[in-house]
């Protein structure tokens, strides 16, 4: 048996969507068309914006816009406050890299921007946020919740603070782990626009969706056609929108069984990792964390080495780590949040699926207990 741990890389499909695919291959075409396929396909684009709209409490009048997934939503309002105002840009550490890096492309630019630090709980906190705040700012994003640490920040408060101490900057944040791990309140939030991934809850890879509130004006990225209210043109993704108007149904029905038995089975699955394998250490243990996620620090062990011994085993999992070009380097997210680089590398992060038994979290411990134990003896030797 394969036990999926990795949720928030990908949350996988129920096999509803499978069938859901299949029944939308007709549509397949382009959603412009005045024909009657392409009505019909229009007719699904639109209906997935109100499933989604529902899925984030967002009002009628608030805009949705599908884009191809997170990095394209986030790269846009970035690149919009860069264009639209000469502000200040107030970011956290430990934002995603589709964050992290075009706005490290507008301070190569000239432009001011400035990144809080998070507590050694992995959270970034409101008022640490406003005393960053210089007085011109265009852009001010916070992630709703850590990919790596699932660790939330409270983007009420900091809402609340930053309209006061800078009325006149864009407010965002990137929700994508919120997305199926728990409900979202675009409304309470209280912010101008908001990042989503369909993958992050369940639908296909490669689509995503901008939330902005009525009134916000943001400067699209893609150039070149009317679509999505001439906000990101090109032809819609028909297969992956309507996915994502599945997955965010399923999650509607189902987000509170689904968030309670992700609880469940990670809390019992931490519990039996503490009292049965010596030297790991949970980042975020009391920050407010998302249901489903846990970063284990195990001493003396390399992540990625774990996480290859895990597959092995049938069990996927992530280590604290972005792979680019082929050479995994230490998370900008531990580091961030005060950790050493041998606790950095020796982190593995288990995210879990809302539909499994909690009873597997005691196969899930033991089998991660055994491939730890066979690695520091292994070391012991000079394996
Ligand atoms: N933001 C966060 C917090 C993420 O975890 C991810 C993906 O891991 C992204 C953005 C990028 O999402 P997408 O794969 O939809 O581009």
């Amino acid at each position: 048996m394969i036990f999926d741990l990795d949720a928030n890389a990908s949350y996988a499909p129920s096999e509803h969507l499978r069938e859901v695919i299949s029944d939308a291959w007709a549509l397949v075409g382009n959603p412009s068309s005045l024909h009657t396929r392409g009505q019909r396909a229009r007719a699904a684009v639109e209906d997935a914006r109100v499933a989604v709209r529902q899925l984030v409490g967002a009002s009628p009048r608030d805009h949705v816009v599908f884009t191809s997934g997170a990095t394209e939503g986030n790269n846009t309002v970035v690149a919009s406050a860069f264009s639209s105002s000469a502000g200040a840009i107030v970011t956290s550490a430990i934002e995603h890299p589709c964050i992290l890096q075009p706005v490290a492309m507008a301070a190569a630019r000239g432009r001011p921007v400035v990144y809080v630090t998070p507590r050694a709980s992995g959270e970034v906190c409101a008022g640490d946020v406003v005393e960053a705040l210089p007085t011109d700012t265009s852009l001010v994003s916070v992630m709703a919740a850590n990919n790596e640490t699932g660790v939330k920040n409270n983007i009420e408060r900091i809402a609340v603070s930053v309209r006061e101490r800078a009325p006149k900057a864009l407010l965002h944040t990137d929700a994508a782990q919120l997305l199926g791990k728990e409900a979202v309140s675009f409304a309470a939030l209280n912010v101008d626009c908001m990042t989503l991934s369909g993958h992050k809850c369940g639908a296909l890879p490669g689509v995503g969706a901008i939330v902005i509130r009525e009134g916000v004006e943001l400067t699209p990225l893609l150039l070149g056609g009317p679509q999505e209210g001439k906000l990101r043109a090109g032809t819609e993704n028909i297969l992956g929108i309507i996915s994502f108007a599945c997955a965010a149904r399923e999650c509607i029905e189902s987000l509170s069984q689904r968030a309670e038995n992700m609880a469940h089975i990670r809390d019992r699955f931490e519990a039996l990792l503490t009292s049965t394998v010596p030297g790991c250490t949970i980042h975020g243990l009391n920050a407010d964390r998302l249901p489903n996620t846990s970063s284990v620090a195990f001493e003396g062990i390399r992540g990625d080495d774990l996480v290859v011994a895990l597959d092995l085993a049938g069990v996927l999992v992530s280590s604290g780590a972005a792979c680019s070009s082929g050479k995994p380097d230490p998370s900008h997210v531990l580091a961030a949040m005060g950790l050493s680089e041998e606790v950095v590398r020796s982190t593995v992060r288990f995210s879990f699926r809302g539909d499994y038994d909690v009873a597997l979290a005691d196969t899930i411990a033991g089998v991660v207990a055994g491939a730890v134990e066979r690695m520091r003896t292994s070391l012991a030797f000079g394996g």
